[in-house]
């Protein structure tokens, strides 16, 4: 009989136990869901949008380096790298352009651009986004010029903090002797000048310079410019 209970107590107080810890892990693992789910979500409590714009595309080759190394390839690298680390990190991305199809269309270059540029606007405009980052390279007549500028929208205040975000985590990751300003856009970019969403415009590197042209053909340096973009993106949604 003695033993009896005293199996009886043992089963009942190692339930209990298990119980006690079970509870425990269910409320760690919701704490951590939480803090999870809040860091990937916006104002709205939905996920953070963010609408990637690699400049250029299809005929347009944008800037050119002396060894021809096109500015719209080098976009749409940074550009795919930066959607997978965001996506991988719980951010939903979407892309103005993911390959080297054309956006515009009409019979001449002129209207094919005046098309291109106003379907990019539509999608800046219409698509479901809290950020636009659009990725470009520079180009310049002097072939000493170097380091990423970054430009940002007038038509909404997110905007300056957003690029100020950015200029600073490329410049602290990759370049520690860039000291150049983020600057306001002007009429002459019309696609920050005319989106009214938290909107910036990243000339990540000249490839009118020889030494930044060679790192911007390596692969590896793409994806740490990316790196940077996406760290930036972090700073600005508050979870770095
Ligand atoms: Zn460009």
């Amino acid at each position: 009989m003695e033993s009896l209970k005293k199996i009886l107590f043992n089963v009942i107080f190692y339930i209990t136990i298990i119980a006690i810890i079970a509870v425990l892990l269910l409320a760690a693992l919701f704490v951590v869901m939480k803090l999870n789910v809040y860091a990937l979500t916006g104002d709205s409590g939905e996920p953070v949008t963010v609408l990637i714009d690699a400049g250029h595309g299809g005929e347009d080759g944008g800037a050119v380096g002396n060894s021809g190394l096109l500015e719209k390839d080098v976009n749409l690298d940074i550009a795919l790298q930066l959607r997978r680390q965001l996506e991988f990190s719980g951010f939903r991305v979407y892309m103005t352009r993911q390959d080297d199809d054309p956006i515009g269309t009409g019979d001449t270059v002129k209207e094919r651009y005046r098309s291109d540029m106003a379907q990019r606007l539509e999608m800046y405009r219409s698509t479901k986004n809290d950020i636009v980052i659009s990725i470009h390279q520079n180009n310049f007549t002097s072939p000493d010029a170097c380091g990423a500028q970054v430009f940002y929208s007038p038509n909404n205040e997110k905007s300056e903090r957003l690029a100020e975000c950015i200029r600073r985590s490329l410049c602290g990751l990759l370049q520690p002797d860039n000291t150049r300003d983020i600057t306001k856009a002007g009429s002459n970019i019309y696609l920050l000048n005319n989106c009214d969403k938290p909107c910036v415009l990243a000339e990540c590197g000249f490839l009118s310079n020889p030494d930044e042209e060679q790192l911007l053909s390596d692969r590896e340096y793409r994806q740490k410019i990316a790196f940077a973009l996406y760290c930036g993106v972090l700073e600005y949604t508050g979870q770095l």
